[in-house]
């Protein structure tokens, strides 16, 4: 079984800064620190660092290359992104201060530049049994979702970053959504206190065929769907660096139940592998590969 992730690809660039920048100020920065970035390239490492067989769909500009040379390192294959001349790669200028705390412009560029023409020619070599997983950072996402879903692959939608965009998809094409609770308080329409019994309520009742993982930080996981309920916990670490967890959850989640693995078995490797991720700096590098998650120990 193959699996396609139409996502996007991002460059952070990262200044160090003593404050932020204020109103007609300009400001010195001390360092400049450049990233790979973007939840689907995220969750394309760690689709492929836990084994599956994986294929990265996606736009980036002549200046974001080194993203598919990082893609093809981590053993996905990139036969289907495309390098448009026209558009810069999408990026992130994030300013960073002495606290640790951020302020970031997100530049969509390439990831916005996705056509249904490009869909097309991606899509046409996939078929039924083949998985399509998708975020929420590149365009055409509705479009994608109906094509996939005529050629009769399974969907899963990790509905990120969260806004009324996801509203413009069938979401009853959805086979499977993997989101937190901020993700799915705003999917469910439900109040800003509502915790996870009535999340996954709503969840259950509003997408009553699809298998639903709801993300909870630190407290774990719960999954509900076809196969009942399980509870996953959190494995503890020190954390020193919480991006790209739920990304790595993600892919960890994915590619195991696809290749044959149990919920239960599933879920515990996406619970080792993202806190191994939450537990090294860094979003792309931190993703572990599937022998150091295997070997994890609390
Ligand atoms: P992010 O946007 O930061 O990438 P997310 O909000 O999509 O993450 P989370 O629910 O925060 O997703 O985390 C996904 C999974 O990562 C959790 O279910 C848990 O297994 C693991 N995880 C997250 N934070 C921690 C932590 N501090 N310690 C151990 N595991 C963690």
């Amino acid at each position: 079984m193959k699996i396609l992730n139409f996502g996007s690809l991002n460059i952070d660039y990262v200044y160090s800064v003593n404050h932020f920048a204020e109103k007609g100020e300009t400001l010195s920065s001390e360092s400049l620190e450049v990233f790979p970035g973007g939840k689907g390239l995220n969750q394309s490492i760690a689709l492929s660092r836990a084994g599956g067989d994986v294929y990265h769909a996606g736009v980036i500009g002549t200046d974001g290359k080194f993203l598919g040379e990082l893609l093809c390192d981590a053993g996905v294959d990139t036969r289907y992104l495309k390098v448009s001349e026209d558009v810069r790669t999408g990026n992130a200028v994030i300013q960073k201060d002495k606290n640790g705390d951020n302020c970031i412009i997100l530049y969509g560029g390439a990831n916005q530049a996705v056509t249904r023409e490009t869909a097309d020619q991606v899509l046409k070599n996939f078929d039924e049994g083949d998985c399509l997983v998708l975020q929420n950072e590149i365009s055409e996402i509705p479009y994608i979702v109906e094509k996939a879903r005529e050629r009769g692959m399974q969907i899963v939608l990790n509905p990120s970053p969260m806004n009324e965009k996801i509203f413009e998809i069938n979401l009853d094409h959805i086979d499977c959504f993997i989101l937190n609770e901020v993700e799915a308080r705003i999917l469910v329409r439900a109040a800003r206190d509502a915790g996870k019994e009535i999340l996954l309520k709503r969840l259950r009742k509003q997408f009553p065929h699809a298998e639903i993982i709801l993300t909870l930080g630190e407290k774990g996981s719960v999954y509900a769907g076809t196969e009942g309920t399980a509870v996953q916990k959190a494995y503890k670490v020190k954390a020193v660096d919480t991006t790209a967890a739920g990304d790595t959850f993600t892919g960890y989640f994915m590619s195991c139940i696809l290749q044959g693995k149990s919920v239960k078995e599933s879920l515990d490797m996406a619970a080792k592998a993202s806190a191994m991720a939450v537990a090294v700096k860094g979003a792309a590098p931190s993703i572990p590969k599937r022998d150091e998650a295997e070997r994890f120990a609390e």
